[in-house]
Parts: structure tokens; C-alpha cells; sequence
């Protein structure tokens, strides 16, 4: 089974987003060997539990811009609307929908990529009741909450803190995937529980933003704290599955406890991606080749989602 901290569903389903990324529009619900995802596909390979982090940009002139609350909740709605569609999907917000989820069922757990609307802490509550259980205060660009990937000294700001307050009182679950530096050391140290990495590979393989420094992968070891390897191709040394297995070889030998997949699929245009590595029916065929331990990935990923969930609430 898979366990996929970070599957950009939403952005494939958002036609302002698809648009600037060149997706063409597919069927999600027939097979499709070309796309990085399908849910045949997930079905095939086991796909049960996924992360899908919610948009707060589109694009427009050809920038991305921030969008505010109004327009980030009409995606939601679309989002929501069109992924019901899919029977075998169920979004998961509460232990109640994780101990239904049946077999044959996918779980969604949603998320926020980037706060950029968030004005206030009513903001917040409205997310949450909407059923945002992962939240990533920012995106690369930094905002009113804390410093992202572009920034890398800048830290949690005083209106971030009272965020992330009222995140952990949720017992809500903090994605520093795009934080700058700063930010994943104040709350990589601070709130270990917390956290995660849902997309990012080892800076010792390659020297890019999103990818984790050695001080930070000492925190993640001390703390055992989730890390989503993912198959972004720019984050790769050898973009190809060679490439995400030096990440993996890595962390399976430094701290276990931490390896989990985070594939960014549908979040970048999949014609970068090598053809070994470029959707699921590639990675399950080469982990079988390679030998790689599907099931601790997935137990580590369970393990602490199903600690998070068991206390949730609607
Ligand atoms: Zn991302």
C-alpha cells in the first residue's frame, strides 16, 4: 500500500492551475499510462491514504499571485464538488470518517499550501471546520505568518505563533515543506509532534531550496519526524529513480523512522520527470526492483496520521 503525503489533486483539478502547468484535462477515473495519476492507478498500486494540499495562488499575467479567503474557499468548493465524483474517494476529517473508510476506499486528508489569505484567527477556524487539517504557512514567497523557502532567515512572526497555537490546540498538523530555515528549526524543535516534511529530498544530494539541510536532518532524527521523499524533479541530483533512491538509501540508514513518500505528483509538469519515476505504476514497478521497504513507508506514515486523526474532531 501507498501512503502519499503530497498528491497535488487539487491543482490538477483547478483549471486556472492546470492551465500553468500545461496539464491537459483527463479523465481521473480511466486508466491512463501517461498521466502521473489516475485513480486506476491507484487502485492498481494500493493507493489508501493521500494528502492533498489546497492552493493559495493562481495565475494570472503570467505570475502567480496570491488569492484571498473568498476565492481560496470557492476552490475548495470546485475541489470538493468534483472530486465526489470519485466513489471510491472519502475525505478524512474526523476519527469518525477513518474508522468508516472502507477498504476499496481512498482517504483524502486536506491541507493548505501557503496562508497567504489568512487575516485572522476566525480565518483559521473557518479552514479547520472546512476540514484543512495540515497547514503549510507558506509557500516559497513569505507572508504575515513566517518566512518561506525565498527567506531563509526569516522565522515565525508574532501573528504566526498565535497561528500555530491555535493549529496545536487542533492538534493539527504543520507542513514545513516551504518554510524558510529559520522556520524549520524554531518549529521542527519546538513542536516536533507536529510536523512534517510532506515533499523534500536531502540538500546532500543536491543543493535546492526545498531540499533538507544537514541541521535540519539532525532535528528529524532526534525527533523522528516525517520526511515525504518526493519525485520533484528539480530536487533530484540524477533526476530518475536512482536519483529519489539516494534520498531513500540514506535516510532508511540515518533514521528509519522517519522515511515517508511524498510524490508532488500532478504539482509540476510531468514531461521533467524521467519515464522510470514519472507516476504510480513506475514507482510501484521500481520498488519492487529495487527492493524498497513499501510497508515501512507506509507504517510511518500511518502510524502518525492515525495518532493525529484518533483525537480530531468535526
Ligand atoms: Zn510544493
Amino acid at each position: 500500500m501507498f501512503f502519499d503525503l503530497h498528491l497535488d489533486l487539487e491543482v490538477y483539478l483547478n483549471e486556472n492551475l492546470r492551465k500553468f502547468l500545461k496539464f491537459e484535462k483527463r479523465k481521473l477515473n480511466r486508466l491512463n499510462e501517461n498521466l502521473p495519476f489516475d485513480f486506476k492507478q491507484a487502485e492498481r498500486v494500493g493507493l489508501k491514504f493521500a494528502v492533498v494540499q489546497l492552493q493559495s495562488l493562481k495565475f494570472e499575467n503570467g505570475k502567480l499571485k496570491e488569492i484571498k479567503l473568498n476565492e481560496f474557499l470557492k476552490n475548495y468548493e470546485i475541489f470538493l464538488r468534483k472530486i465526489k465524483k470519485f466513489k471510491k474517494v472519502k475525505i478524512i476529517k474526523s476519527k469518525d470518517d477513518f474508522y468508516s473508510l472502507k477498504k476499496s476506499q481512498i482517504g483524502i486528508i486536506l491541507g493548505v499550501e501557503g496562508m497567504y489569505f489568512l487575516k485572522s484567527l476566525k480565518h483559521l477556524d473557518i479552514l479547520w471546520k472546512n476540514g484543512i487539517r495540515v497547514f503549510g504557512l507558506t509557500w516559497n514567497f513569505t507572508n504575515s505568518l513566517a518566512g518561506g523557502l525565498n527567506n531563509p532567515e526569516v522565522g515565525v512572526k508574532k501573528f504566526g505563533k498565535e497561528v500555530i497555537f491555535q493549529i496545536l490546540k487542533y492538534n493539527g498538523i504543520l507542513d514545513l515543506a516551504h518554510s524558510s530555515e529559520k522556520t524549520k528549526i524554531e518549529l521542527a524543535e519546538k513542536y516536533p509532534e507536529n510536523v512534517i516534511f510532506s515533499h523534500n529530498n536531502l540538500k546532500k544530494f543536491k543543493d535546492f531550496p526545498q531540499n533538507i539541510s544537514d541541521k535540519i536532518l539532525k532535528l528529524v532524527k532526534r525527533n523522528n519526524i516525517l520526511v515525504g521523499l518526493t519525485f520533484l524533479p528539480k530536487s533530484l541530483d540524477e533526476n530518475n529513480f536512482l536519483g529519489w533512491k539516494k534520498n531513500y538509501d540514506y535516510l532508511l540508514k540515518f533514521n528509519k523512522k522517519s522515511l515517508a513518500l511524498g510524490t508532488d505528483f500532478l504539482g509540476f509538469s510531468f514531461q521533467e520527470s524521467a519515464p522510470d519515476c514519472f507516476n504510480f505504476l513506475e514507482l510501484n514497478k521500481n520498488f519492487k526492483k529495487f527492493k524498497i521497504k513499501k510497508k515501512l513507508l507506509f507504517d510511518n506514515a500511518y502510524k502518525f496520521f492515525y495518532n493525529k486523526i484518533s483525537t480530531w474532531k468535526t
